[in-house]
């Protein structure tokens, strides 16, 4: 007899999306003539830079040439050129001295953030915000570091740290002792983006408590505030205990080509039952080349490229695209009178629902009325009720559309 993981058993149906999509086509049944607008889907519209494609077309002939033809990545976490681009660019540029084998090549921040915890004894208490990206609290429900579900879309043994208007939707450390918090800045899904000062409480709790910050920086490049970090080793002391992830899906539109990265630092260690210290890093790289063959050539050729000159204007020039959807829905929404979060350095926009209106109501009415469709926040966590994220991912003349639409109807 074969035995289930029943962890899984615990989980709760993957409710968010679905449910969207089928309100959405229930809808564009009942009504073929109306052209939906989806401001929903976290995903990228615009095409890979120019000089990406170029430097992948180049890579491609190098493999079809038995004299340049490259086989398994041996390092197994990534290539030197790539691993140098991203600490001369992402890190020493921003005054910050990570080193290459300090960066961990993957195919994504999902599956990075997703299975960093199988390295952590299952014992360790988490700490995730509310609203969150379910894959940090959906990952630990599989590996039995949880209890059942506990209504709300919550789990027992999970701490939830409530994010709203009052704490400018980022959480304060908790009061008690927890082992490793999840931190996601600029947010999905409020669109909200941590201080220096709002970042170096977590470094110090993280140092007080022997803690691990898992910080998902996958909106990094959204940032224009200058003031803001963009990584979170900007803040003393953070390399000891906090762990950074990156990723080219929503920075270079590498959401269909993958490519991502992890910093591990030297300085960071976790401990045993016996007292006993442990480096964190060889840890995660030996699971990763365990479990993991490396990014294709092609791709972290495509990935490098961003990194030259030209490919750094043209990546600039689409996120500048999106930013620009950020700050007109901002601007039309705020007009209209509603009350909206993020879009200042993040692609998310966090509309505040307004008389007290639930986020599947407004959802509906939204869709019913502008044939727009958003993301309800309630299915982010209890803390996302009476919100609705909306995304800057769209092409522009849509975006304008829906705006246009949604204010004929307020
Ligand atoms: C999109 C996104 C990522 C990136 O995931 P990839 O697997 O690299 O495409 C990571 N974290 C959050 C919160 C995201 O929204």
């Amino acid at each position: 007899m074969t035995w289930i993981n029943e962890n899984f058993l615990k989980l709760q149906a993957g409710y968010l999306f679905p449910e969207i999509g089928r309100r959405r086509r229930a809808f564009a049944a009942a009504h073929p003539e109306a052209k939906i607008v989806s401001m929903g889907i976290g995903d990228v519209t615009q095409p890979l830079a120019p000089t990406v494609v170029e430097a992948m077309k180049r890579a491609v002939e190098e493999m079809g040439r038995a004299e340049s033809f490259r086989g398994y990545d041996d390092s197994g976490i990534g290539y030197e050129f790539l691993r140098e681009a991203i600490r001369a660019n992402d890190y020493k540029a921003r005054g910050v001295d990570i080193d290459i084998d300090e960066i961990i090549v993957s195919d994504g921040a999902k599956c990075d953030t997703g299975n960093m915890q199988e390295i952590f004894g299952l014992d360790n208490i988490v700490a995730v915000s509310d609203p969150v990206y379910p894959v940090y609290v959906d990952t630990n429900v599989m590996a039995g570091r949880t209890g059942g579900p506990e209504g709300q879309g919550r789990y027992e043994g999970i701490v939830y740290m409530p994010c709203t208007e009052e704490d400018d939707f980022v959480p304060e450390p908790p009061a008690e002792e927890v082992d490793l918090v999840y931190l996601c800045f600029p947010n999905n899904p409020t669109g909200a983006v941590a201080t220096k000062e709002q970042l170096a409480k977590w470094v110090d709790y993280a140092r007080r408590n022997k803690a691990i910050i898992l910080f998902d920086a996958a909106y990094e490049a959204f940032i224009r505030d200058p003031a803001i970090p963009h990584s979170i080793y900007e803040v003393d002391g953070a390399k000891e205990v906090a762990i950074e992830f990156r990723s080219f899906s929503k920075t270079a539109g590498f959401t269909g080509v993958r490519c991502a990265f992890t910093i591990v630092p030297k300085q960071l260690k976790a401990y045993k039952k016996d007292g006993g210290v442990v480096e964190v890093g060889p840890i995660w790289k030996r699971r990763h080349c365990t479990k993991f063959n490396g990014v294709s050539y092609v791709t972290q050729a495509g990935a490098a490229a961003i990194h030259t000159k030209e490919g750094r204007k043209q990546v600039k020039k689409t996120i500048d695209l999106y930013m620009g959807n950020a700050k007109l829905i901002r601007q039309t929404l705020g007009e209209i009178g509603y009350t909206v979060y993020g879009g200042v350095n993040a692609p998310y926009i966090w509309l505040k629902t307004p008389d007290g209106v639930s986020s599947w109501e407004f959802f509906d009415m939204l869709l019913n009325k502008a044939h727009v469709v958003g993301t309800p926040g309630a299915g982010f966590g209890s803390a996302g009720e009476g919100f609705l994220r909306l995304t800057a991912f769209g092409q522009p003349e849509n975006v304008k559309e829906a705006l246009e639409r949604i204010k004929a109807i307020s």
